[in-house]
């Protein structure tokens, strides 16, 4: 039998990475051939996660042939995926976002919206009869844990906490402890590039015809992350121009406190504005309570554009 590639988006988070490693562990256990993929460098998180349960990260890959068999996960567009996906063969489609993909063949797509891809991943284990181990629940329970801020995001649901709680039990986790270690893992900016910061958790999006870049930092200090503006601004400039872009949006999301730090620049920065109803100075404002780009910013964008 033909490989399937199993991958999530580009500028993989904690989700894309653990759901192709966790999908591909369900896939080979249904006995399909199968392998793991990421389209992308691994955050501090992740490492984190990788680290604790001292596994590999899934292949990196760039692209797939013509014909290729995928199965995407924790994400539905082309946009965010593999640069070929138009020619492959999506199998299968495991996601928690927005329907932003359309093929002209028939396609098993389980979405849900929810917190997490894990989520909906646990109920594909539970219809399959397959028992969650150690590493798998650990795998999915950071998963949430990531997506969800701690369950403090707009995004979680009871039934991500449910499941999660579940999860930490297999997983023998203190669920607090284990998730503030993770999240504080990922605030550690210090061994990345400006120009790598900007890509960390970049999602690229169209606004009507507003072409814009939005990508979240988390941090334990907004004013730590502040004190290279200066810097983030020139790195923002480039890609501006490298990607033709009207507008990027960087969101410095405390997580302690639940804020997010704007940061914009290009010739629609008025979409900000707007979409906010704040006052950009010198580039930046203080988006209060907003910690989620899908639920918070994602929609707003939308509607204003
Ligand atoms: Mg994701
Ligand atoms: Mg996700
Ligand atoms: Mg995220």
């Amino acid at each position: 039998m033909e490989k399937i590639y199993i991958f999530g988006h580009k500028n993989p988070d904690t989700d894309s990475i653990t759901s192709s490693l966790v999908m591909a562990n369900l896939e080979t256990k249904l006995g399909n051939n199968v392998e793991a993929c990421r389209l992308g460098n691994i955050n501090k998180e992740t490492e984190f996660v990788l680290n604790y349960l001292g596994i590999e990260a899934p292949k990196l890959i760039e692209d797939v042939e013509d014909g290729a068999n995928v199965i995407l996960v924790d994400h539905a567009s082309n946009l965010e995926s593999v640069p070929n996906l138009d020619n492959a063969n999506i199998l299968k489609v495991v996601d928690h976002h927005k329907l932003g993909l359309s093929t002209s063949y028939p396609v098993y797509y389980r979405a849900e919206p929810v917190g997490c891809t894990q989520t909906v991943m646990y109920k594909l284990y539970k219809d399959a009869g397959i028992e969650i181990d150690k590493k798998i629940a650990t795998l999915m329970v950071s998963a949430i844990i990531s997506d969800t801020l701690l369950f403090k995001s707009p995004t979680c649901t009871d039934e991500d906490l449910k499941i999660a709680k579940e999860l930490a039990k297999i997983a023998e986790i203190d669920i607090q402890t284990y998730g503030m270690d993770m999240l504080k893992a990922g605030t550690d900016l210090s061994s990345f590039s400006i120009e790598e910061i900007l890509k960390l958790d970049a999602k690229e999006a169209m606004f009507k015809e507003i072409k814009a870049v939005i990508n979240q930092v988390n941090t334990a200090s907004i004013e730590e992350v502040m004190k290279m503006k200066s810097e983030l601004e020139n790195g923002i400039e480039k890609v501006i121009n490298d990607k033709k872009l009207d507008v990027f949006i960087l969101l410095i999301t405390d997580i302690i406190n639940s804020n997010s730090q704007v940061i914009a620049l290009g010739e629609k920065v008025s979409l900000v504005e707007k979409a906010f109803n704040v006052k950009l100075e010198n580039n930046t404002a203080l988006l209060k309570g907003v910690v989620s780009r899908k639920k918070q910013v994602i929609p707003v964008l939308t509607e204003n554009a």
